[in-house]
């Protein structure tokens, strides 16, 4: 087991990341291909319509809506970011659980 000094040195890097962490979504960006009914569309030739959806989780459930294609890049740096400060949120998890797990005197 690494020091509690060490491990808090770690923590404090790890929480200095999270910080520089613009805004998030909890959240992931899909993309839905769709085919429309009309009957000599592009989408019957293999070239189906693309939506871009974000869905996320409510109480259990798994939520979607459409978000303009203008939107795209928002919505991707959106589910990014909070992919990342998952991991590190994770990471610190770790380190402080070893913290908690040393004596008070190291
Ligand atoms: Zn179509």
């Amino acid at each position: 087991m690494a020091q509690p000094r060490l491990l808090r040195a770690r923590a404090r890097s790890l929480r200095s990341q999270m910080r520089k962490i613009g805004s998030m979504m909890q959240g992931s960006v899909v993309y839905r291909h769709m085919t429309c009914g009309k009957p000599n569309c592009r989408c019957r030739r293999g070239l189906p319509h693309v939506y871009l959806c974000v869905t996320w989780k409510e109480e259990g459930k798994t939520k979607t809506i459409y978000v303009d294609k203008t939107r795209e890049g928002e919505a991707l740096v959106l589910a990014r970011n909070y992919r990342q400060h998952k991991e590190l949120l994770r990471e610190l998890t770790r380190v402080n659980l070893e913290i908690l797990k040393s004596r008070k005197d190291g």
